[in-house]
């Protein structure tokens, strides 16, 4: 029999609370709503999350407010040391919120551990806050004059964030905002909620002071009451596409500083000459890790010429050895759907292919693990534009195969899809994977990569409707984002350079 890895305190507990973290200290809401939150591989509840009100929400802005002066004047050396002090304990501790992170959203525990680890990636690229937060200096631009540039942070910042990632996501926010001195108001997903919480814990312990880093649970009311709000003055956002445009619209009506990140189709090209074995493994790993629930995920394989048959055939070969099971058992390669009602919404694409015209190969739905929110992976072949497998962003174990004649008609369904976050091509010829990431358009390419997540010294982000604003998340744009800009020009008192002038100021 395979051991169990020990479930957080919360499962063993029954149904517990979860509250808001204000000012350094939790803070149960007093609204009288709440969410469920289940754990996935068994389909019981374990928690109920707290929706917060205005006022609560206010609360949590008022604690940033109030915490920003002093955390913006703490000097670089300070918070970089805070900084490496949070990458120890995040990095010691993986474990503990991986095991959250599995019993609330479902992924394997090796899965959740890669999750905190991507996510560590970007607190270590943070670590060099002193370099990143390094600006220009022109001396004697004119004469006796010096002129730099110097970015500092906006203020109170939000990260509205989705249930997919419940730890990686919120520290694509809260690092780069909080090593660039903002204080952080976050609106984790009403799903999986804990994660957030061991966050706040693990940084308080690490130094950070109370009301930098602040938690308010709820759902669309407390998404509002941070949209509405005056005094935050940027909003990031990760999730799907519709939510991203109404926050995106929303929030910049209100004159505040926006990145919202929405959802994906992401396609993988195969051609004729690729490394079939190679691909196979790719399209596997890549479309049913974490059961699909990934923005990165491939969900369309676009098979060119005569590649598709012997690549359906291995990616056949492999499905059935997927080991659907338990997150917590170390033997699982594939966890369950995070709740029924999405996993029932995954399955209606299946069901719903053959009435389409597509043909569906490996069907999920049959001899699914009787407890939880569970669907094996799936694969449905001759899926094409216009049919609802194939314009609707799955999010689960469902990949569909589109068969083309020409790598001319294969990138076509790339750029015509309405979203571009991630893409990939397989291929042995260097030049057309270089014409193709020449003239693709998504934001973020692989070439014989399936996810091509970039690290955390880039930045992350999609186009066309996988983002909305002009910033992508974490690395170097991140740090632009949570930053403006301010230009000084200098003039010490130099009698030679000294005398009444009424014209406009120039250079000389
Ligand atoms: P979601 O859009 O349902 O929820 C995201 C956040 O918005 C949550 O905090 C939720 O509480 C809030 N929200 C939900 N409905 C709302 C409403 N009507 N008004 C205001 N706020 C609302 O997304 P999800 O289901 O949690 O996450 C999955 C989606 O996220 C997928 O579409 C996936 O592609 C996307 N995603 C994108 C990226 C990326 O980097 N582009 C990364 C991860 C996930």
């Amino acid at each position: 029999m395979t051991e169990l890895a020990t479930p957080p305190a919360a499962e063993s507990a029954g149904v517990t609370r979860i509250g808001h973290w204000i000012g350094g200290r939790s803070a149960p809401s007093a609204s009288g709503r709440s969410g469920a939150v289940f754990n996935p591989a068994t389909g019981r509840q374990t928690g109920a999350v707290d929706f917060a009100t205005v006022e609560e929400v206010d609360a949590a802005v008022q604690a940033a407010k109030a915490a920003f002066p002093a955390w913006r004047a703490t000097s670089l050396a300070r918070r970089a040391e805070i900084f490496f002090r949070i990458r120890e304990l995040v990095a010691a501790r993986r474990e503990e919120v991986a095991r959250i992170l599995t019993a609330e959203h479902g992924k394997v525990l090796s899965d959740a551990l890669g999750e905190v680890t991507r996510g560590l990636e970007v607190i270590e690229h943070c670590c060099g806050l002193p370099s990143l937060l390094k600006s220009e200096y022109s001396e004697q631009a004119s004469t006796g004059i010096d002129v730099y540039s110097i970015r500092q942070p906006l203020g109170v910042v939000a990260g509205i964030t989705p249930f997919n990632f419940p730890a990686m996501v919120p520290m694509w926010m809260w690092a780069p905002a909080l090593a660039c001195g903002n204080t952080f108001v976050l609106k984790p997903s009403e799903k999986d909620p804990s994660a957030s919480i061991w966050t706040a814990e693990l940084l308080k312990e690490a130094g950070v002071p109370d009301g930098v880093f602040n938690v308010v649970m709820g759902d669309k009311s407390a998404v509002d009451a941070v949209l509405a709000h005056p005094e935050i003055a940027a909003v990031s956002f990760v999730g799907s596409t519709p939510i991203a445009r109404y926050v995106y619209e929303t929030a910049t009506a209100t004159g505040k500083r926006c990145q919202a990140l929405g959802g994906a189709k992401n396609h993988m090209i195969v051609l004729p000459d690729a490394d079939i074995d190679m691909a196979a493994d790719a399209a596997v790993s890549a479309a049913y890790g974490s059961a699909g629930e990934r923005c990165m995920a491939i969900s369309q394989v676009v098979a060119v010429g005569d590649v598709a048959e012997p690549l359906i055939e291995a990616i056949k070969e492999r499905i059935p050895k997927v080991k659907v099971g338990d997150g917590m058992d170390p033997s699982s390669e594939m966890g369950p759907l995070v709740t029924k009602e999405h996993r029932d919404r995954v399955a209606s694409y299946v069901e719903n292919a053959p009435g389409e015209g597509a043909t569906v190969l490996v069907d999920g739905r049959e001899g699914v693990l009787p407890e939880g929110f569970f669907l094996n992976p799936s694969l449905i072949d001759y899926v094409k534009p216009g049919m609802r497998a194939y314009d609707d962003e799955i999010f689960g174990p469902v990949l569909g195969v589109t068969r083309v004649a020409t790598y001319d008609e294969a990138v076509r369904l790339v750029d015509d899809n309405p979203y571009g976050n991630g893409t990939a091509i397989f291929t042995r010829d260097g030049g057309v994977a270089r014409r193709f990431q020449f003239d693709v358009q998504a934001g973020m390419v692989g070439i014989n990569v399936p996810i091509p997540v970039p690290v955390a010294y880039y930045s992350f982000g999609g186009w066309k409707a996988s983002l909305f604003g002009d910033r992508h998340i974490y690395g170097p744009e991140g740090i632009e984002f949570y930053t403006r800009g301010k230009v000084v020009t200098s003039r010490w008192p130099d009698p030679a350079t000294s005398k009444v002038d009424l014209g406009f100021p120039q250079t000389r």
